[in-house]
């Protein structure tokens, strides 16, 4: 008897089904206003069986060896044994059937969470995100307490943005999904080797969904049908005979391919894509007479050309290399063909980071720690650039705090003194300020190796107003790096109204770095705009805008991302010196004759006091 036939029968339950009933807890009981503690608990745990990675916990609990898994608690193990059990979490039935579907609904709307959702619902008796959208426009929304006109505007343009993009996920996370599934098919019996493919291989800022080929011996079909029974998995989506499309129970979505060794190479170029750069590859092979048939290079008498690797397929159209990141149809093939292809930035270029912060503003961690993990990594300087006083929500820096700061990088650097040629910079990022001023005034300014400018406040202006704004704060000589031009947040709320071709010809023009901002949240400047940039001769700093020593990782994020911009080791600030960056912000000020003395103070002051405050969002401001 088929197993799925026996009422009997009990699926194995795999981490990722578990974890995702744990989180799903957690969200219901923060829809009905529980507390913190308790949903934690729950996400903790989610966590902590996803780490697990395996496809049947049962022996796991059976050994005992479940019960002792850190992070796990006795309410959240009981739900573990309920699943391993029965396969069905009866905790989380009662939560579903107290929960309206609609505010479940309501938590992918940018900007609302549990706890917003929560008001709504108490208050309005809103269940639905179509009624949400009323309330929005017809004002009961705005009249709720702690809401307001803002807000109900907010959560408008944010039901607007979730119709436009879906299921997207940002990179960091679909990455991490797509080595656990790679994992996953290279465990199966018949698959020889497999890689990640598609829009994760190219390093796109968001991904809809993971692509991965593998290597098969037997029958290339019979192992994509395989994977339609997989743990976790919701349903089949699509696919074709050597192809598979599944979604699994917390929306992930895998397209595999399945192919023979002899094919790998073609499909692994075709499953990578972009379909723009696909298009342009199959024109250059009609020029010359070839064609691409299914996952084989085929010429004009029908016959297969054996391709061993992507860089000998490229090579029999006549092209370079073109590495994944440049495959977005947007010239790569022309210059390829050419031999002009970029050398492209690689995270060992990097030689140090200048927007990191620590626990004087909104950082977790201290000076001195972030020294050592960025020493750790290979980089040769840190530049602190904590918040400026407007920035109060996120503990921005007063005059006292900026001089303590700055005795206490000198204490840090003179210990480093024996530990090899490594130095902390003194950094700030500054408010650039509604009326396009910079945040301190100038005698003050003078006392930092180099200035980041970043816009915190007044999203809102109109195109002309923000442009102006920024334009002018471009004109102060103190200015070394505008930091993340645009404002945006992945997924979560648009780029602010602004011409950047005109912030990229001024910032040309004064020899302003812009910040390719690498918190995977941000990746702002765009990648789309990063080779704009180049050609005006404007170098791009890549900033972890790390607020912890993990944050420094962001790095290689960034990275990626100016490989996709076409960006050269040359055309970044932060693969320089310390000394060459010194200089970058010296010459600037100097242009300008306004107070050129970037050097450090020598003074003491008493006392060296951490300052910590709540930022009003985990990446920002
Ligand atoms: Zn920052
Ligand atoms: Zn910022």
């Amino acid at each position: 008897m088929q197993p799925g036939l026996d009422p009997r029968y009990i699926p194995s339950m795999d981490s990722r089904t578990a974890a995702h009933v744990l989180n799903e807890i957690a969200a219901l009981l923060e829809l009905h206003g529980e507390n913190k503690f308790k949903t934690r608990a729950y996400r903790t745990a989610a966590k902590a069986v996803l780490a697990l990675d395996t496809d049947d916990l049962a022996p796991l609990q059976r050994s005992g060896e479940l019960a002792s898994v850190k992070g796990l608690g006795p309410a959240t193990l009981a739900v573990l044994e309920d699943l391993i059990a029965t396969g069905d979490s009866e905790y989380l039935e009662l939560l579903r059937e107290k929960t309206p579907e609609g505010l479940i609904e309501m938590l992918r709307v940018p900007g609302l969470g549990t706890a917003k959702i929560h008001l709504i619902h108490q208050g309005l008796g809103i269940e639905t995100l179509l009624e949400l959208e009323e309330a929005a426009r017809d004002g009961r929304l705005a009249e709720l307490p702690r809401f307001g006109e803002k807000t109900a505007e907010k959560v408008l343009k944010g039901i607007a943005f979730l119709k436009e993009t879906g299921a997207l996920v940002l990179y960091p996370h679909a990455s991490a999904e797509a080595h656990r599934l790679l994992a996953g098919v290279r465990r199966h019996p018949d698959v020889v080797s497999a890689e990640i493919a598609g829009s994760v291989r190219r390093r796109r800022e968001v991904i809809r969904d993971i692509d991965i080929v593998a290597v098969v011996r037997g029958s290339p079909a019979a192992v994509a049908a395989s994977f339609s029974r997989a743990p976790g998995v919701r349903d089949i989506v699509g696919g074709g005979s050597r192809s598979i499309t599944v979604r699994y129970v917390d929306g992930t979505l895998l397209d595999l391919h399945c192919v023979r060794p002899p094919q790998f190479a073609v499909a692994l170029w075709r499953a990578t894509g972009s379909s723009e750069h696909e298009a342009q590859v199959r024109e250059r092979a009609i020029e010359l007479g070839l064609s691409i048939v299914d996952d084989e290079l085929v010429d004009k008498a029908g016959a297969h050309i054996p391709v061993e690797s992507e860089a000998a397929f490229y090579e029999a159209l006549g092209l370079a290399f073109v590495p994944p990141e440049l495959r977005e149809g947007r010239g790569e093939v022309a210059a390829a063909a050419r031999g002009a292809l970029p050398r492209l930035v690689g995270a060992g270029d990097i030689r140090g980071v200048l927007h990191c912060h620590s626990d004087y503003s909104d950082g977790s961690a201290t000076i001195a720690d972030m020294a050592r993990a960025a020493r750790d990594r290979g980089w040769r300087y840190l530049g602190i650039s904590d918040h400026s006083q407007s920035a109060f929500y996120a503990g921005g820096l007063t005059r006292e705090a900026i001089l303590r700061q700055h005795d206490e990088i000198d204490e840090v650097n003179a210990s480093l003194a024996g530990a090899g040629d490594f130095r902390v910079l003194k950094g700030i990022e500054a408010d650039i300020l509604p009326c396009g001023r910079v945040d301190y005034d100038s005698q003050l300014l003078d006392r930092f190796d180099y200035v980041i400018g970043s816009i915190h406040s007044r999203f809102g202006m109109s195109e002309a107003q923000m442009t102006g704004r920024v334009l002018k704060a471009l004109d102060d000589p103190h200015l070394t790096i505008l930091g993340h031009p645009t404002g945006r947040l992945l997924l979560t709320r648009e780029p602010y109204a602004i011409d950047m071709d005109a912030v990229i010809e001024r910032a040309g023009e004064a020899g302003v770095a812009l910040e390719l901002n690498a918190d995977p949240h941000r990746l702002d400047l765009d990648w789309r705009c990063c080779r704009a940039a180049k050609e005006h001769g404007v170098l791009i700093e890549i900033g972890p805008d790390a607020h912890s020593t993990h944050g420094l990782d962001n790095v290689e994020i960034g990275v990626g991302i100016a490989r996709k911009g076409w960006l050269e080791a040359g055309d970044v600030l932060n693969a320089r010196s310390a000394d060459e960056v010194l200089q970058f912000a010296a010459q600037r000020r100097n242009a300008s004759s306004v107070g050129a003395n970037a050097g450090s103070d020598k003074r003491r002051a008493p006392g060296v006091a951490g300052r910590r405050a709540e930022s009003d969002e985990g990446h920002g401001p």
